[in-house]
């Protein structure tokens, strides 16, 4: 068996790491997920009506009422993460660590920085085990792969490597470059044009793989990445 690919966050690190991938879920997800972990590590009660209509906006929320010593209030959406944040924030390590794995989906343990001492959190990421299987699907299906912005990293070794045929798909305005814009018609592509399908095959490639924007070279970022966004690379597991 491979070398483990180990990461070292600190507790600040895992907490805003695990929060953001809250903040990605629908209000469904948000929900479903945090109602069992503020009932095992809240010390809150949570009430079975979960759907709430709101008086304001008439419609049904999918959100949690959290009863704490005399008051109880109903939290959704990103209301609801930041409270159990907020609930989680002053936990041992221990608890931050557990959550931390439950979210995440990866083995942990608490552990020491090696040169600060600092105390945080080893986490065995998986990376090892994931391998594209080059189904398209990112840069297919994920409308934030093509219709987005890419940071000025990206652009200025476009133009360090005279990358003009890809800076022409480009259009920075406002401090933004927006990606890929047609330079024919000036609107946004339906499809990333560097992809291409291999003959008789279900398999695709990046014609511009070895500078392509950041945020392809980096997807997934983890294996929880990998798992919200439907990419198979882990299922050789
Ligand atoms: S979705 Fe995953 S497996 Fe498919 S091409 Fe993208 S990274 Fe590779
Ligand atoms: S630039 Fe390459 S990796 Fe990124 S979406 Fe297009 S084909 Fe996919």
């Amino acid at each position: 068996m491979g070398k483990k690919y180990l990461k070292f966050v600190s507790i600040s690190e895992a907490v805003k790491e695990f929060k953001n991938t809250l903040m990605m879920q629908s209000e469904l997800k948000k929900q479903e997920e945090i109602k069992p972990l503020i009932e095992n590590y809240g010390n809150f009660d949570t009430r079975k009506d979960e759907i709430k209509v709101h008086p304001l906006d008439f419609v049904d929320r999918n959100g949690l009422w959290i009863k704490s010593d005399s008051s109880e209030q109903f939290y959704y959406g990103v209301d609801l993460v930041e409270n159990f944040i907020d609930m989680l924030n002053p936990k041992p390590p221990e608890i931050i660590a557990e959550v931390y794995s439950k979210i995440e989906r990866l083995s942990v343990k608490v552990a020491r920085h090696p040169k600060t001492d600092d105390i945080g959190i080893l986490v065995e990421t998986e990376m090892e085990k994931f391998e594209c299987i080059q189904c398209g699907h990112c840069c297919i299906d994920l409308s934030d792969a093509i219709e987005t912005s890419v940071p000025d990293s990206d652009v200025l070794r476009w133009e360090r490597e005279n990358r003009y045929d890809i800076l022409d798909w480009v259009v920075s305005f406002a401090g933004l470059n927006d990606i890929w814009v047609n330079p024919k018609t000036g609107e946004p592509v339906d499809r990333c044009p560097w992809l291409r399908k291999l003959p008789k095959k279900d398999k695709y490639i990046c014609k511009i793989h070895e500078t392509k924007p950041d945020h392809c070279r980096n997807f997934p970022k983890s294996k929880r990445h990998a798992i919200d966004n439907d990419c198979k690379g882990f299922s050789a597991e």
